[in-house]
C-alpha cells in the first residue's frame, strides 16, 4: 500500500511520539517509586532514633513493664508498627500489626506481606544502659502502592488521548507544511507549451520552498528559451528553404509557360534551377550537421595534422572565388611545422567557411590575409583577416547565433543563411578550440582560431602514429 507523504509523516510523528511519552512516563513511574522508597526509609530512620530516645530515656528510670505500657500508648511512635527485642532475640514488645514478625523478623530494608499489609522494615541494634536491644520500625506501603497504581491509572488514559492529539495535529502541521508544495504542483500543472512565459510565485521564507520555487523558474526560463529558440529555428529553416523553391518553381514554370522556348532558354532554366538546388542541399547539409551535433552523435576523427597543410589547401580551394570579386588572399606560414588534433574534413569545413565569410563581406580591391603562429603559451593560432564591411559592435554577441545575420551584411548583394558561423562555433568547440573576434566597421575583422597545445592530446584520437600524414581533402 503506497501511502502520501503526509500519511506517512504523521505516522512517524507519531510512532516518535508515543516513544518518546512511553519512555518519559516510565521514567516518571520508576523515579517516582524510588523517591516515595526513600522518603519512607528516612521517616523509618526518624521513628527509629525517635524510639531509641525513648528507650534511653525511660529504661534507666522505670522498670521494663512500665516503659513497655508507655511505649504502647506513645502514638507518635507507631507502637502497632514497632518491635523491640532483646541481646538474645527474646522478643519483649510486639506491635499489633507486626504479630507475624515476632517469630520470624526479616532483615531491615526489605519489604513483607503481613496480617494482609504490605510491611517497609527498618531495624537496627542499640546499646541502652549497657544491654543490647534489637529495635524494628515498619511502615504500612498502602499510600504508596495506591498512589502508583493512580499514576498508572493517569498515564494509561493520557497516552492514548496525547496520540490522538499527536496524530490530529502532525496530520494538520504536515498539511500546513505541505500547501506550497501543493501550490506548486497546481502552478508546474497549470504551465503548457502556450503559456511558458508564466512563471510560480515565489514565497519570500527564506527556505526550502523559496529555493524550490526559484529553481523552477530558472528550469522553466531555461526551457522557454530552448522552445523558443526551436520554434525560432524552425520559422529560419523555413524560411530559407522556401526560397530556393520558390525560385526553382517560377523558373520552372516561366520555362513551360514560355510560348517560343529556345534552347538557351531553357538551358537557362535549368542552369537557375541548378544553382537554387544546390543552395538547398548546402543549406540542408548544415542544418543536418548542427542537428546531428545537438544530439550529439556527430563523431570527430581525430588524427595529428599539418596546420601549413590543412589551411594551404583551403587557401588554394577559394583562390577562385577571390580573383573573382578581385581580391587578394594570401597566406603567411612559419616556419616551424604546426601541428594540430583534429579532424581532417572538419578542419578544412573550418577554414571554407571564414575565407569564404572574409571574401564574401569584403569589397572588391580588398585583403583577405590567413596567418599561422604560435602564441606565447605555443599553441598553434590561425588567423584570417580582411579589409572588409567589418561587424557592428553591438551585433558581436549575437554573430555565432543560429540564422543570424548583421544588418550590414544583409544590404550587401552576397547571398547567406546565418548558419555559417554557428558551425564555426560548433567545430571549434568540438576541437577544444577558441575563437577570439575582433571587428571595427568598415575597417575590417579579424577571427583568431587557438587551438589547444600538441601535447595535450584528446582521448579520441584514432590515428596517432602518424602525425602530419593524414590527407587533407581538396
Ligand atoms: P552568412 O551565411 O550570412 O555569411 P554566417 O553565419 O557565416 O552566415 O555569418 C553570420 C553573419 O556574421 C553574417 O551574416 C555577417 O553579418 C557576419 N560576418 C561573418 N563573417 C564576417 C566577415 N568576415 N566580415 C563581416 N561580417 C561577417
Amino acid at each position: 500500500m503506497k501511502l502520501s507523504i503526509r500519511t506517512s509523516l504523521t505516522l512517524w510523528y507519531c510512532v516518535v511520539f508515543c516513544l518518546s511519552v512511553c519512555l518519559m512516563e516510565a521514567g516518571t513511574y520508576v523515579g517516582l517509586k524510588a523517591a516515595m522508597t526513600s522518603a519512607i526509609d528516612k521517616e523509618l530512620a526518624v521513628r527509629i532514633r525517635g524510639f531509641n530516645d525513648f528507650l534511653q530515656e525511660h529504661l534507666g528510670r522505670l522498670p521494663l513493664p512500665r516503659v513497655l505500657a508507655d511505649l504502647r500508648l506513645h502514638a507518635a511512635l507507631q507502637p502497632e508498627l514497632s518491635m523491640l527485642q532483646d541481646d538474645l532475640g527474646h522478643t519483649l514488645y510486639c506491635g499489633t500489626l507486626v504479630q507475624a514478625l515476632c517469630s520470624s523478623p526479616a532483615p531491615s530494608g526489605s519489604q513483607i506481606a503481613a496480617g494482609g499489609k504490605n510491611l517497609r522494615l527498618h531495624s537496627s541494634t542499640h546499646t541502652i544502659h549497657g544491654v543490647r536491644y534489637t529495635l524494628l520500625v515498619a511502615t504500612d506501603l498502602q499510600f504508596r502502592h495506591d498512589l502508583l497504581i493512580w499514576f498508572r491509572m493517569l498515564v494509561g488514559l493520557t497516552i492514548p488521548v496525547a496520540l490522538i492529539c499527536a496524530a490530529l495535529g502532525g496530520y494538520w502541521l504536515s498539511g500546513r507544511a505541505f500547501a506550497p508544495v501543493r501550490e506548486i504542483i497546481a502552478g508546474v500543472r497549470s504551465i503548457n507549451d502556450r503559456s511558458l512565459s508564466l512563471r510560480l510565485r515565489v514565497p519570500s521564507t527564506g527556505d526550502e520552498m523559496q529555493l524550490l520555487s526559484e529553481t523552477l523558474n530558472g528550469m522553466l526560463a531555461r526551457v522557454e528559451a530552448s522552445f523558443r529558440q526551436i520554434t525560432e529555428l524552425t520559422a529560419n529553416a523555413s524560411h530559407e528553404l522556401r526560397t530556393p523553391i520558390t525560385i526553382i518553381r517560377t523558373a520552372s514554370e516561366v520555362a513551360l509557360l514560355n510560348s517560343k522556348p529556345t534552347l538557351e532558354s531553357h538551358r537557362q532554366a535549368l542552369l537557375q534551377i541548378c544553382a537554387e538546388a544546390e543552395n538547398n542541399s548546402h543549406l540542408l547539409d548544415n542544418l543536418l550537421l548542427l542537428a546531428r551535433s545537438d544530439a550529439g552523435v556527430q563523431p570527430l576523427n581525430l588524427c595529428a595534422i599539418s596546420l601549413q597543410e590543412s589551411v594551404g589547401k583551403s587557401t588554394h580551394a577559394c583562390q577562385y572565388l577571390a580573383e573573382a570579386k578581385n581580391i587578394r588572399l594570401t597566406l603567411r606560414e612559419p616556419t616551424e611545422d604546426l601541428c594540430v588534433w583534429a579532424d581532417a574534413s572538419y578542419l578544412h569545413r573550418l577554414w571554407l567557411l571564414l575565407i569564404d565569410n572574409a571574401i564574401k563581406y569584403t569589397p572588391a580591391g580588398g585583403v583577405v590575409t590567413l596567418s599561422l603562429q604560435k602564441n606565447i603559451k605555443a599553441h598553434p593560432v590561425c588567423e584570417i583577416s580582411d579589409t572588409g564591411i567589418g561587424i557592428p559592435e553591438a551585433e558581436l554577441p549575437h554573430i555565432f547565433h543560429r540564422f543570424y545575420r548583421a544588418e550590414n551584411a544583409k544590404t550587401q548583394s552576397e547571398v547567406g543563411s546565418g548558419l555559417g558561423l554557428t558551425i564555426v562555433k560548433w567545430i571549434t568547440d568540438a576541437h577544444r578550440a577558441q575563437v577570439v573576434l575582433k571587428s571595427e566597421v568598415g575597417k575590417g575583422t579579424i577571427f583568431r582560431i587557438v587551438f589547444p597545445g600538441t601535447d595535450e592530446r584528446p582521448a579520441n584520437v584514432v590515428n596517432s602514429s602518424t602525425p602530419n600524414r593524414v590527407a587533407v581533402p581538396d
